[in-house]
C-alpha cells in the first residue's frame, strides 16, 4: 500500500496535506479539524461526481443547516453537496462537511426521512467521531486509510468506483458504538429542528426491504455495508419513538421545499450507473 508522507509543520508541501495526519496522541483543534475538513472536501468535490443543481443543493444545504444549527457546533460553516450516484450512502467529513447520494434523496420520500440521514451525519461530526479517531491513532494508520479512499492514490479505481470507495471510507471506520450515537443524537437534532424523526424508522425499513429484495447487491447494498448493525439500530430508534410520547406532536413530517427538490431531481438527467 502506498506510504503517505505527512508532516505537520509543512502542509503545503504535502500532496495529500488535506489528510495530514497528526502525531500520534495530539490533540486536534477546531481550528485544525476545519482545515483539515476543508481540504479534504476539495479533494473529494473533485473526484467524485457532484450534482451541482442549484435547485437541489439550496434546498438540501438549507435542510441541512436547519439541522446542524440546533446542535453544539452550530458555529461551523456547514456545507452540503449531492453526489451523483444512485448508489445509497451519505457521509461526512471533519469540520462539517457532509456529503449525501442521489440515491438517498430519490429514496427519501419525505422531508422528514432526509432529514434523519443528514442528522446521523451531523451528528458523527458534532461527536468528532473522526477526529477522536485521529487523536488517537498511534502511526497513520487512520489518516492513511482515509487518504487511499477519498483521494484515490491506493488503487486506480475509475472514477464511478471510487463514489462507493469514498462513501465506505469514512463510514467503515465507524464502530457500531459510534453508530448508535449518530443515530441517538440525530434524532434529537431531527425533533430540535421541528421535523420528525419518524422518517429515520422508515427510511432504514425501506433500504432493509430494498436489500433483501436485491439479494446484497442492490443500490442499498453500499448503505449497509458502511452501517454495521441495521437491524439493532432500527430497534433503537423504534424504543426512541415509543418513549417520546407528545414531544413528538406538531412536528412536520414533509414541506413545500422537500417536493420541489423532488420535483427538480425528477427533470435531471439520470445518474451515471456505478458498479454495485
Ligand atoms: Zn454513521
Amino acid at each position: 500500500m502506498t506510504t503517505i508522507r505527512i508532516s505537520r509543520r509543512a502542509p503545503r508541501t504535502v500532496a495529500l496535506a488535506g489528510l495530514a495526519l497528526l502525531g500520534a496522541c495530539s490533540t486536534i483543534s477546531q481550528q485544525e479539524e476545519v482545515q483539515m475538513g476543508a481540504q479534504a472536501n476539495q479533494q473529494v468535490a473533485a473526484q467524485l461526481p457532484m450534482l451541482n443543481d442549484a435547485t437541489v443543493n439550496a434546498y438540501v444545504n438549507s435542510l441541512g443547516r436547519s439541522i446542524a444549527a440546533t446542535t453544539s457546533r452550530a458555529d461551523l460553516s456547514w456545507q452540503f453537496g449531492v453526489v451523483n450516484t444512485d448508489v445509497i450512502n451519505a457521509f461526512a467529513l471533519p469540520g462539517g462537511y457532509i456529503y449525501v447520494n442521489r440515491g438517498v434523496l430519490s429514496r427519501a420520500s419525505n422531508e422528514s426521512e432526509l432529514a434523519g440521514v443528514l442528522a446521523h451525519e451531523i451528528e458523527h461530526v458534532v461527536r468528532r467521531h473522526s477526529v477522536k479517531q485521529m487523536e488517537q491513532a498511534q502511526g497513520a494508520n487512520v489518516g492513511v486509510a482515509l487518504a487511499c479512499t477519498l483521494t484515490n492514490v491506493c488503487a486506480n479505481q475509475a472514477a464511478q468506483a471510487a463514489i462507493q470507495v469514498g462513501g465506505t471510507a469514512v463510514f467503515a471506520r465507524f464502530s457500531r458504538g459510534d453508530e448508535v450515537q449518530a443515530d441517538e443524537g440525530g434524532f434529537n437534532n431531527v425533533v430540535r429542528a421541528g421535523i420528525n424523526p419518524r422518517g429515520m424508522l422508515t427510511f432504514f425499513q425501506k433500504l432493509l426491504a430494498e436489500e433483501q429484495q436485491g439479494g446484497g447487491s442492490s443500490a442499498a447494498s453500499s448503505w449497509f455495508s458502511d452501517h454495521p448493525g441495521t437491524q439493532d439500530r432500527i430497534a433503537d430508534i423504534q424504543r426512541m419513538l415509543s418513549e417520546s410520547g407528545n414531544r413528538l406532536n406538531g412536528l412536520r413530517t414533509d414541506s413545500q421545499g422537500f417536493q420541489a427538490m423532488k420535483r427538480r431531481l425528477a427533470q435531471l438527467p439520470a445518474a451515471p450507473r456505478a458498479p454495485r
